[in-house]
């Protein structure tokens, strides 16, 4: 062949093979491999290494049309459960037929935390799974899972929620994260996300890390790698609400349609309380914590939230909010040690 005819060549393929791919190649991550107007399940195996191997669950939804990859990741903290539990209801109310696009769905990265009822961490490294990202192909089981998500889910998809809530031991008022980059497309189309997702109190993240090799959480190893992504909150201390799986089912279903996944329109918040800032009061003392206010209260600066006591019911410790704000959640157990955190408040800004 001529080096032209064989450039001409080349391109043909190139062409005919992007065109295959956006609609009509099946889609694998993990075990799972779905044909397009298939929904398929398996597992991401995370093999042996320094400690035990896992297996994470995987459902791949490819429509029959195409459009978007949109990831979906529930419980890396495996018992904030209204998170987890929504993505179990929503596997099968996806219909592969009447979607445009591909959904990956995790919904339940974090298992030993969610079999053995352990909070915060992976019980096998005691390493939370949503701080060792991009992870390590060589490093404890969190971060090793966190390598195979970072590859096989975050490098594939176009955008990516992820689902948290408050863990057993926090009473937590739902709200989302705004991922703000300093990257004017990116920060438009992650604050659409926020608004079509419909939780009404946003938080504002702008100090995140910039770095793709120190990701640290999930939602930002997508955003620094041009992926748009957030988290979502609803849920608290080991609770199941309806009302909680419910915002956050439909949240995920109206961002579907902001992409144009799903036919409709998406229903956006449209004055959402923005939160500019967090104070996070911690404890001094170790003994025993009541709380004073709720979830979701309006506190003023000074305001006592709860009080402390040493074993013997003596008050060691009052808690005051630094700063007017929303108590986006407060310790929801007596169990009370020394640098844990009583409460989160967040700081009401007007424009975001
Ligand atoms: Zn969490």
């Amino acid at each position: 062949m001529t080096r032209l005819f064989r450039n001409l060549f080349h391109i043909t393929i190139v062409l005919s093979a992007a065109v295959g791919f956006s609609q009509q190649s099946s889609f694998t991550v993990g075990t799972a491999t779905a044909a397009p107007g298939q929904k398929a399940t398996g597992f991401i195996e995370v093999p042996a290494g320094v400690d035990a191997a896992t297996s994470i669950p995987v459902v791949v939804v490819r429509g029959s049309k195409p459009g978007p990859v949109l990831a979906l990741v529930s419980g890396a903290h495996g018992t904030e459960y209204a998170s987890v539990v929504a993505l179990e209801k929503l596997i099968p109310m996806l219909d592969p037929t009447q979607i445009s696009g591909t959904v990956i769905i995790l919904p339940l990265v974090n298992i030993q935390s969610f079999l053995q009822k352990v909070p915060h961490v992976n019980p096998v490294d005691g390493k939370s799974m949503n701080r060792f990202y991009p992870g390590k192909e060589d490093g404890t089981q969190t971060e090793r899972a966190s390598f195979l998500i970072t590859k096989q889910v975050v490098e594939r998809c176009d955008y990516l929620i992820d689902y948290h809530g408050g863990d057993l031991d926090e009473n937590l008022r739902s709200y989302s994260y705004w991922p703000k980059s300093g990257n004017e497309k990116q920060d438009a189309i992650t604050q659409q996300m926020v608004l079509a997702f419909g939780l009404d109190h946003i938080i504002v993240w702008s100090d995140r890390p910039k770095d793709p090799n120190a990701s640290r959480y999930l939602d930002n190893t997508a955003n620094t790698r041009g992926k748009p992504a957030i988290a979502v909150e609803a849920g608290y201390s080991g609770t199941v609400k309806p009302e909680d799986v419910k915002a956050l089912v439909e949240g995920t279903l109206s961002v579907m349609r902001l992409f144009k996944m799903l036919p409709g329109a998406p229903t956006s918040v449209e004055h959402p309380v923005w939160i500019g800032k967090i104070d996070t009061i911690a404890s001094d003392q170790t003994g025993f914590f009541y709380p004073i206010v709720d979830r979701g209260t309006y506190v003023e600066q000074g305001m006592k939230v709860g009080y402390v006591t040493d074993y013997f019911g003596n008050i060691t410790l009052e808690a005051r909010a630094p700063a007017a704000g929303v108590v986006l959640y407060i310790c929801g157990v007596p169990s009370m040690k020394k640098g844990d955190t009583i409460a989160n408040i967040g700081e009401v800004v007007k424009n975001p």
